[in-house]
């Protein structure tokens, strides 16, 4: 019993490290400023700066050639249509930063791109794909976000596997990847206890990218559908995963291979990236005013006030008071959710305060991330910080 139970813990502490960091941005009102093309509305705040962060990512690259179909390599296309794609971009949208996970034919490894995202401090992560398949009649785009389907279909699990097979180029994938095998279905499970707080962006990007594919592309629509999707695992913001067609169709290969259909498809994708960012503008100039935040959450009065806490650990057992993964942190607590036990440390309307605290708890616990509660009750980070400036 006793062993039993250690691994019920063991297993839990190991799904912790799938949880993703809760960044919550500051208002990029430089941003807002300067698009009047997509935004013309009242700013708040004007203390903070900065562009509004995408990063493109061609998949495959260098030894890893993606799908084949004779000489026709899904890397080049994924890497032509990005490449559209940014160009469109840096020549028509100001404020807006394009970031490349490669430029050219280079391997680059799948946990690295969604790195390079993290480090870009990224808004928006797009993944390009080409697709493939052994019934040469199977032809349309479709997109993904990362999750799983409770209608899982053996078709999605199929492409997520496919792409995720990108990893046996990299030679120590069996640590890196946390036990992930490329070969086997089973292992999409790891996703399954992911908390994704980008969810409802992502598919909102999703969306749009599907929708252009469709009518400006007249691709074939094969929908929008979430997948246990690696190069998605660790990008700690909106991202997706398109899969432009089949390069095992020959009228889609010829399609993409085509100048007019690299152009058609960047352009598709450009055009759902100007829609997102009209929707992330339209957001923006609702957000919060965090400079008054940070003056004011001290002499919040009247009512009862959000609580910020830092969740640091998933257990599927009600820890011992005295467990030494506790041990040495503030006000330790847990809340039940999906039948585990969430383990938080911290207790503050103070939103500079539960930052530091949960830069102390990193240190630690490497994904720790903050969360808020109202009256005991989960609600979101951004609703809380909301419900402190309306005070
Ligand atoms: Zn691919």
């Amino acid at each position: 019993m006793v062993r039993l139970l250690r691994f019920t813990v063991l297993l839990s502490m190991r799904f912790t490290s799938f949880i993703k960091p809760n960044i919550v941005r500051l208002p990029k009102v430089a941003l807002l400023l300067s698009l009047p093309v997509f935004c013309s509305i009242p700013v708040r705040a004007i203390d903070a700066e900065g562009n509004f962060v995408v990063v493109i990512d061609p998949g495959h690259g260098g030894k890893d050639p993606g799908a084949v179909n004779g000489r026709n390599l899904e890397k080049t296309i994924n890497l032509n249509v990005a490449l559209k794609m940014g160009s469109l971009i840096e020549n028509n949208c100001k404020n807006v930063k394009v970031i490349y996970t490669r430029k050219t034919d280079v391997f680059v490894e799948l946990e690295r791109r969604g790195e390079i995202a993290n480090k870009a401090g990224a808004d928006l992560f797009i993944s390009i794909h080409t697709n493939s398949a052994k019934k040469k009649s199977a032809k349309g785009a479709e997109t993904f976000l990362l999750g799983v389907e409770e209608n899982r279909t053996s078709a999605n699990l199929s492409v997520a596997m496919e792409e995720n097979k990108a990893i046996l180029y990299e030679s120590d994938y069996e640590t890196r990847y946390e036990g992930y095998d490329p070969n086997s279905s089973e292992s999409l499970i790891i996703f399954e206890f992911m908390q994704n707080e980008y969810q409802k962006e992502s598919l909102k990007f999703a969306d749009m990218v599907q929708k252009q594919l469709i009518s400006h592309a007249r691709r074939p629509d094969r929908g929008v559908h979430q997948a246990g999707f690696l190069v998605l695992w660790k990008a700690a913001m909106p991202s997706i995963l398109v899969e432009l067609g089949f390069i095992s169709n020959t009228e889609e290969c010829r399609y993409m291979t085509s100048q007019k259909g690299v152009d058609e498809l960047g352009s598709s994708l450009y055009r759902a990236f100007v829609k997102y960012l009209e929707e992330y503008c339209k957001q923006m100039s609702k957000s919060v005013n965090l400079s008054a935040l940070t003056n004011e959450s001290g002499s919040v009065a009247g009512g009862n006030k959000p609580v910020f806490k830092v969740q640091f650990m998933i257990s599927s057992q009600p820890l011992q008071s005295n467990d030494n993964r506790t041990k040495d942190l503030p006000d330790v607590d847990y809340y039940k959710e999906n039948n585990q036990y969430k383990y938080v440390c911290g207790k503050t309307s103070d939103y500079e305060s539960i930052l530091k605290l949960q830069t102390e708890v990193r240190k630690r616990y490497k994904d720790a991330f903050i969360v808020a509660f109202l009256d005991d009750k989960k609600i979101g980070v951004k609703e809380a910080l909301d419900l402190i400036a309306d005070k």
